[in-house]
Formats: structure tokens, C-alpha cells, sequence
């Protein structure tokens, strides 16, 4: 073990602490009594007796300290060594304990006291870490010299996973060979867990969500084929209602596909440069017929400039629809759509452009509001539903702005409708640059 002992003579380096201090004792008493006896002041008989009682008094206490110590729980473990590391053990990132053969505390860092408060030093790490599940992990490491591994779950401040490894290491002793300790570290999973519980979420959501007009669809089969053969009426109503159901299907598999699309490309930032206006207009214009059928009017305030933005304009269109869509289908009580550009500064004090999607529906409850980009969730299930929705648009709208480094903001007065912004940072480039 590498050790700054540089102070120290090459001789006595290799020495444990208080052998090299009994040592610099003899070598002086050993000195001064050779100086005695050669100036005639003591006889040489004297001097060895004197120089036997100084070599007991400096080496005795020595040796009693080392056994007493080795009674303890630190074991013959060198304190040089001990201090070293000790120092290892606190600079380890993740939450480490050193414990001894029998499971003693000899070394936690800070954040091991952190994470299990219980653990301290001298005591056994079974009793701060009463899981079932971890005794036996410590046992088995004690017994064995296999790495063991167990769960350790915290749940102060927020619940949270974390892998304990049991790794037996051999600790070098004070007489050299070493001696067999164990060292524990603790590994955050939350992060994995989380992912693999939204994973397992989704899956059974989308299944769920593909799996009731699926259901719908074969069970008017089953009609049509037996009780309705010829019933021409019914016929065509099942028909229309296949249909309807059909295209939330192929709907709800457009919008994981086009999820699953710019999930994969979130990294890669669009390079092409777009105006952004004629964009807008366009998803404006073709969901005017949607708007008349709700009766709402939309009122679109466009610069006649072009602003560009870097972008992806077949995930901008999709974006817009979406945002416009909403406020057409959940806010079309209020009768008005307001689709605003304006720039601005952003907080960081660079240039943004902002597309403002404004209804004067029933607005969202503030509950709702910082899970409404979450896939699959909607305020009313019943009433997404009914106007065709999938849960999965806004949750597009914020991976697409994600994409652009822009921003979206959701703000809403409950009855008094809703605001959503997508902002999205401003490119320097000439008109004649745009695509
Ligand atoms: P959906 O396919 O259900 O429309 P979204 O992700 O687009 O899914 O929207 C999620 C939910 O947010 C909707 O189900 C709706 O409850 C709510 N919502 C979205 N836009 C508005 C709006 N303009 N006014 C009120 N509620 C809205």
C-alpha cells in the first residue's frame, strides 16, 4: 500500500508507527550510554542494564497495545494502513462501509452515514440494516468469500432502490498477509427502476388502449355474421361504427410510431432551416373544417415576414396540429381559437420565437397540469374518447419541442381556457436561406 512516509528514513519506512518510535528511542539511549561509558562516566556493566530497562519500557507497551488491539475489532489491521484506507473507503462515490470479519463497522463515508444513520462505528452493520434479506447476504459473505448481493430500500426523503454488494476483501494486516473484511457498497437503481416501471406502464396502456376498439370491432364482426346478416339497417350503423373505430386504431398506432420516431432522433438536433409562419397557416387552414363543424373560429396572427427557426417541418406540422386540434376539440365552448407568433427573449437572454395556441373553453384544472405531457394521460378518459383522442399528442408536442431545444409552457384559468406555448430558439439566417 503506497504511503507518503518521505519525512521518515528509508530504514524505518517499512516500520509500523510506534516500532519506529521505539526503535528511535534505543538508537539514542543506545548512543548516549556509548557516550557515557567512553568518557569513564558509567561502566559498561551499568550501561547494559540501563540500556535493558529503557529497551523494556519503550518496546513493552508497544507489544501490549498490539495485542489489546488485536482483541478489538480493528483486528491487526495496521494503522498506517487502517488510515489509508480509511481514506479509500471515504472517497468512494457511492455509500461504502468497511466491516471487519465478524460484520463490525471499521470505515463508512459520509454518504453511507448519510443513506443508514443507524451504521456506526464498532457496531455490527446487522443491526443498522435489520432487512432479512441483507443479514443473509452478510452472512454468507462472512462465511464464504463470494460477493454477495442484496436490495436496500430508503424511503426518506423519496423511496428509493439501491443494490447493496458485499464484496469480502482481504485488508492487509499489521505483520503483513491480510485479513478478510468486507466491503459493502450501495448502488442507486431508482433511475432503472423507474424507467423499467414506465416501460411496463406503457406497454400495458397501449395494449389496453389497442385492445377496446379491437374488441369492438370483432364482436360487431360476430354480429354482422349471425344475428345481423340481413338486417340492411343495422348493418349499415355497425358499419359506420367500425369505421370509427378502425381509424382510432390506426390513429393511436400513428401517434406511438411518430413517438417512438422522435424518441429515437431526441438526441440529434434539426438542422434544416424552416419558416416557421407558412407552417402554421397551413395546419390552421386545414383544420377549418373541423373548427366550422364546433362552430369555433379561429383567429390567426402571423407575421408577413418570415421567422426561421431550425426545424423539422413534418414534426412542426404535427406539433401544431395537435396543439390547434385541443383547443378546436376541449375548448370549443368558448367559440374562439387566438394562433399568435410573437419574438421575444428567453430567460437566457437569446432570441425565441413563440407560437401561442390560446382556447376560451373550461380550461384545466391546476392538478392536472404538469402531467398532461405524461403518455396516456387525459383530465377525462370518457371525453378524450369521444372526440377521437389517443392520450398521446401532447406528450408528442412537448418530445418534438424537446428536439428543437425549445420549451413548452401550459397555463390555464379553470373556465376561463387554456394557453399553450411552444417556444423554440430563433435562427440568424437571411430569408433567402429558408427551405
Ligand atoms: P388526447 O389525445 O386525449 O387529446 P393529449 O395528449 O393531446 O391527448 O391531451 C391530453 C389531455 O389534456 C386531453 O385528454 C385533455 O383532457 C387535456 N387537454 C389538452 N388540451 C386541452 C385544452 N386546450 N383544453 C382543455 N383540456 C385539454
Amino acid at each position: 500500500m503506497a504511503i507518503d512516509d518521505s519525512s521518515s528514513s528509508s530504514f524505518f519506512s517499512p516500520w509500523p508507527d510506534r516500532l519506529r518510535h521505539s526503535a528511535i528511542i534505543l538508537i539514542a539511549a543506545g548512543m548516549a550510554l556509548a557516550a557515557l561509558v567512553t568518557f569513564g562516566e558509567l561502566s559498561p556493566l551499568r550501561a547494559v542494564a540501563v540500556f535493558i530497562c529503557i529497551a523494556a519500557a519503550a518496546l513493552v507497551p508497544w507489544r501490549l497495545h498490539n495485542v489489546s488491539a488485536s482483541r478489538e475489532d480493528v483486528r491487526g489491521v495496521n494503522p498506517v494502513e487502517s488510515a489509508a484506507v480509511s481514506a479509500i473507503v471515504a472517497g468512494m462515490p457511492d455509500p461504502a462501509v468497511l466491516l471487519d470479519r465478524a460484520g463490525r463497522v471499521i470505515h463508512l463515508n459520509a454518504a453511507a452515514a448519510q443513506l443508514a444513520p443507524a451504521l456506526r462505528r464498532n457496531e455490527l452493520a446487522q443491526f443498522a440494516l435489520r432487512s432479512p434479506e441483507i443479514i443473509t447476504a452478510l452472512r454468507e459473505a462472512i462465511a464464504t468469500t463470494e460477493t454477495r448481493r442484496a436490495t436496500y430500500l430508503d424511503h426518506v426523503p423519496v423511496d428509493r432502490w439501491m443494490e447493496l454488494i458485499i464484496t469480502p476483501v482481504p485488508v492487509p494486516t499489521l505483520f503483513g498477509g491480510a485479513d478478510k473484511c468486507m466491503l459493502m457498497t450501495f448502488h442507486d437503481q431508482t433511475p432503472l427502476r423507474r424507467v423499467e416501471e414506465m416501460r411496463a406502464d406503457f406497454v400495458a396502456n397501449a395494449s389496453h388502449e389497442l385492445r377496446t376498439p379491437l374488441a369492438a370491432l370483432s364482436g360487431f364482426i360476430d354480429t354482422l355474421q349471425g344475428p345481423a346478416k340481413d338486417d340492411v339497417k343495422a348493418r349499415e350503423r355497425f358499419l359506420g361504427i367500425m369505421h370509427t373505430q378502425a381509424t382510432r386504431m390506426a390513429r393511436l398506432i400513428d401517434d406511438l410510431l411518430s413517438l417512438s420516431r422522435v424518441e429515437l432522433s431526441a438526441h440529434v438536433r434539426p438542422d434544416t432551416l424552416v419558416d416557421i409562419v407558412p407552417i402554421i397557416r397551413q395546419v390552421a387552414d386545414g383544420l377549418e373544417p373541423l373548427a366550422g363543424e364546433r362552430q369555433v373560429e379561429i383567429d390567426i396572427d402571423l407575421p408577413e415576414t418570415p421567422v426561421a427557426i431550425a426545424g423539422d417541418r413534418e414534426e412542426l406540422l404535427r406539433l401544431f396540429e395537435n396543439l390547434i386540434e385541443n383547443a378546436l376539440k376541449y375548448g370549443a365552448s368558448g367559440g374562439k381559437v387566438i394562433v399568435s407568433l410573437s419574438q421575444a427573449m428567453s430567460g437566457e437572454n437569446s432570441p425565441e420565437v413563440r407560437v401561442m395556441v390560446r382556447d376560451f373553453g373550461p380550461g384545466i384544472a391546476p392538478e392536472h397540469l404538469p402531467r398532461l405531457t405524461e403518455r396516456f394521460y387525459r383530465v377525462d378518459v370518457g371525453d378524450s374518447r369521444a372526440q377521437g383522442g389517443t392520450g398521446l399528442g401532447l406528450s408528442l408536442v412537448k418530445h418534438i419541442v424537446n428536439r428543437h431545444r425549445g420549451r413548452l409552457l401550459i397555463e390555464s384559468v379553470p373556465k376561463n381556457g387554456a394557453t399553450f406555448t411552444a417556444c423554440f430558439p430563433q435562427a440568424k439566417t437571411s430569408a433567402s436561406a429558408l427551405s
